[in-house]
């Protein structure tokens, strides 16, 4: 099933003529050479089959037989966040689907039962137990515990709380920012709940590392529990879980039929209702990183319907042109107008943002299977965040977080702490606000 997916994509990889533009941001949007590179796979090992169109060729090569799929292939193929800035800088220049074929590369190559040993650890752990809790007594609503939260579906409320990365694997930043989330929404008034020990994974690793089965499941389970919950919205604190739902779940398991939102849609939205205000000053200079999933990753995908047509033996197109993702409509704006609301904070934008912006290197499973790959991308975006002379660097994705802080705050002179928008956000509402048993 996997090789007639890939198989399926074979136009997509003929496309690719090697300029190699796909390891750079777009040059037209370069506003420092320092800051242009823009694969972090490329950067770090500097040949080409770890880029974007390295993997069209492998790609390609597999499917006409002249190389096999052997481990050999899958380190290359894995060592790879899966960020998809090489999908959005080739779409500067052409229609192509880099990101469908790298990750129906993964999704062949784990079928053949090639992937890197600490990936197929970790989905074997997955797949035995539905979640990755590093120790069988924790439970997904243990972060809550004490804070008396409604507990869906036995209560009822209009709102879902879903801090999904609690499921997957419990970074002690994830439990505080979900319950700083708790805390924002309790002093905004809304009527909200969680799933507790219920709550499912989302599959965002199953994806990330090409278990197609395995994330279909997952997929599956999650968007059953959202829609029948019976909440109007669900709101995620990460965001990889956000385009997670928003993007990829429409292909494997089906669209939300509730309204899903990262938790900074939600603040915004808090905020122009005036239903949440941000009366005390946070006096710092803060840079902002655009998390991949949150941002060029979360468009819903393009429906189309026509037909795909051959010119001159080899020139391949749609009819009607079909419209691609190109990353420009992911979510930019609400964390950036909740940075603009916040008294005293001094917002500075790094050279690469919104769908352009450089990886953390915490996506992919690359912190298991590659975690020098995955040091390397944080100190790198480490340095830009620095180089703006930002003394705080924000992010609003469990994930990133977590790899920025596990890579360190950068090196030498590029050291910046690093933290979650909603962190900002708490310490900007009023104090009485703000208690709550935390
Ligand atoms: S994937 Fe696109 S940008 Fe990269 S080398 Fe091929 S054609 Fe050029
Ligand atoms: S997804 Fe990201 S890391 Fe992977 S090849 Fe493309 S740009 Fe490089």
């Amino acid at each position: 099933m996997t090789l007639a997916r890939l198989k399926s994509l074979e136009d997509e990889m003929k496309k690719c003529f090697r300029c190699s533009l796909c390891k750079m941001i777009p040059l037209p949007v370069v506003a420092s050479p320092a800051y242009s590179d823009g694969c972090p796979a490329a950067r770090r090992y500097h040949f080409h089959g770890y880029s974007g169109s390295g993997k069209q060729i492998m790609a390609l090569s597999l499917i006409d037989g002249r190389i096999s799929a052997d481990a050999d292939l899958a380190e290359i193929v894995f060592a790879c966040t899966t960020c998809g800035l090489c999908d959005v800088a080739c779409k500067f220049i052409m229609e192509a689907e880099r990101h469908q074929v790298n990750m129906a590369l993964r999704e062949y190559l784990v079928e053949q039962g090639v992937a890197p040993r600490a990936i197929k650890e970790r989905a074997d752990r997955l797949q035995q137990y539905s979640h990755l809790r590093k120790r069988a007594d924790i439970r997904s609503g243990d972060w809550a515990r004490d804070l008396g939260l409604k507990v869906l579906p036995v209560d009822k409320a209009g709102v879902l709380l879903y801090p999904d990365f609690l499921a997957s694997g419990a970074g002690a930043a994830a439990a505080a920012g979900a319950r700083k989330t708790a805390a924002i929404l309790r002093a905004a008034g809304v009527d909200f709940g969680i799933l507790g020990d219920q709550e499912p994974d989302s599959g965002l690793f199953a994806y990330w590392t090409g278990h197609r089965e395995l994330f279909t499941r997952l997929a599956e389970n999650t968007l059953g529990k959202l829609n029948h919950v019976g909440v109007e919205t669900v709101v995620v604190t990460s965001g990889a879980t956000l385009g997670l739902i928003r993007s990829k779940y429409p292909e494997y398991a089906g669209q939300a039929r509730v309204d899903v939102l990262h938790v900074t849609e939600y603040i915004e939205r808090l905020l122009r209702e005036g239903r949440l205000t941000l009366p005390r000053a946070v006096n710092h200079t803060v840079t902002y990183h655009d998390p991949c999933y949150l941002g060029r990753q979360s468009e819903p995908p393009v429906v189309w319907q026509g037909e795909k047509k051959v010119d001159r033996g080899c020139m391949t197109y749609t009819s009607p042109p079909r419209p691609v993702n190109t990353g420009a409509n992911g979510v930019y704006e609400a964390p950036r107008s909740i940075l603009r609301a916040i008294d005293g904070l001094n917002f500075k934008e790094m050279w690469r943002i919104r769908e352009y912006a450089f990886c953390c290197g915490g996506g992919g499973g690359v912190p298991d299977a590659f975690p020098r790959l995955a040091e390397s991308a944080a100190a790198h975006r480490l340095a830009e965040a620095a180089d703006t002379g930002a003394d705080l660097l924000v992010t609003a994705c469990d994930h990133c977080l977590e790899n920025f802080n596990r890579c360190g705050e950068g090196s030498g002179e590029k050291r910046i702490p690093v933290k979650n928008i909603v962190d900002l956000v708490y310490e900007a509402m009023n104090p009485d606000a703000a208690r709550s048993r935390l």
